[in-house]
């Protein structure tokens, strides 16, 4: 979601006027969405494939950043504010969502005056892999003032710092890239997209780091679809039938931003394609992790969408992480994010 969007938001919820209570939390709010609808907008929406409702879940640039600090440790909506910079109605709104889409829970802490902290549900625990593949891109691709770039990860297992690795859980290739994996989109998952259209925004503003490029449906459908094969703007348009404002849009951010390549396609002058760089190669595993815990968690007959295909063992990716160091496979209960200035700032 670009700046503007984000903007205009806000200024809709405050001009709604929700009464909060002492922590922030909107007290009267009483519409329930659920897990099929999105947690950031009341407009009703039926998204009909797994990958598709975890986009619209997950797809919130506030959404992935309170996850994303929540996961670190931070589980106060006072500390939360603060280390994000972010508004009240905003954090409420959000929390909510994310304790009724079934990823937070709202546990008591203290009595007199009441608190509430906000912990990881199952489901929100395993969105692990995914925290780890946006942190390892962030940390590779944003600028070196961005949190990620400070905050070191050690694999307790054999107690060095850890660059974590992506890979095939199947056949235990490591080293993987977009390149190694077959994707097939499902017309549902087009579906979902096509009717998501008119929300979104046609232009957007330069995106800083993962939860930015995330907060944009528009972009996680362009990358994906060029992750899957697309590389020309009638392949684009075709494939996921986006407006050639937006498209162009897109595909000019994605240039500047350095996730994509503009080539002139040797035999005619006037045509050109988009190639992903590495840095939007390497975004894959975030997409690959967030389609693995569709599967896991959202999908009733196993398919979201999406279908990734790990080419040399012809098996469905399940996404794997191993340390860079001892090779050992990443599991969450090894893992410790800490700041480089050796202030804690979380177990797991
Ligand atoms: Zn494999
Ligand atoms: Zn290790």
């Amino acid at each position: 979601m670009g700046v503007h969007a984000v903007r205009g938001q806000i200024q809709e919820w405050v001009s709604a006027s929700p009464i909060y209570n002492e922590e922030g939390c909107n007290v009267a709010a009483n519409n329930k969405p659920t897990l099929a609808q999105s947690p950031t907008d009341s407009i009703d929406h039926e998204s009909k494939s797994a990958l598709g409702r975890a986009l619209v879940t997950l797809g919130d640039m506030w959404t992935v950043r309170i996850l994303r600090s929540v996961f670190l440790g931070t589980r106060r909506f006072q500390e939360l504010r603060d280390e994000l910079d972010i508004s009240d109605p905003v954090l409420s709104r959000r929390l909510r969502n994310l304790v009724e889409a079934g990823l937070l829970e709202r546990v008591r802490y203290q009595t007199n005056p009441t608190r509430h902290e906000y912990l990881p549900t199952e489901s929100g625990t395993d969105l692990w892999r995914i925290m780890v593949a946006i942190w390892a891109w962030d940390r590779t691709w944003a600028s070196p003032r961005h949190r990620d770039a400070h905050i070191e990860l050690t694999h307790q297992a054999c107690g060095h710092q850890a660059q974590p690795i992506f890979g095939c859980g199947h056949c235990g290739a490591i080293g993987l890239t977009a390149r190694d994996v077959r994707g097939s989109v499902d017309d549902r998952l087009l579906l979902d997209v096509r009717s998501e259209r008119s929300r979104r925004s046609p232009v957007m503003s330069t995106p800083i780091d993962a939860s930015e490029v995330l907060g944009d449906r528009w972009s996680t459908l362009v990358l994906s679809d060029a992750l899957t094969g697309s590389h020309r703007f009638g392949d684009f348009q075709d494939r996921i039938n986006i407006s050639p404002v937006t498209l162009t849009d897109r595909l000019n951010l994605f240039v500047e931003t350095g996730l994509m390549s503009r080539e002139a396609i040797s035999s005619g002058a006037r045509r050109q394609e988009y190639r992903l760089t590495p840095k939007g190669l390497d975004i894959f595993s975030v997409f690959a992790t967030i389609n693995s815990w569709a599967r896991q968690w959202l999908s009733e007959n196993g398919s979201t969408g999406l279908s990734l295909t790990h080419i040399s063992c012809g098996s469905e990716l399940e996404p794997r992480f191993t340390c860079n160091t001892c090779n050992g496979v990443l599991v969450l209960e090894d893992l410790h994010f800490e700041a480089a200035d050796r202030s804690e700032v979380n177990d797991r």
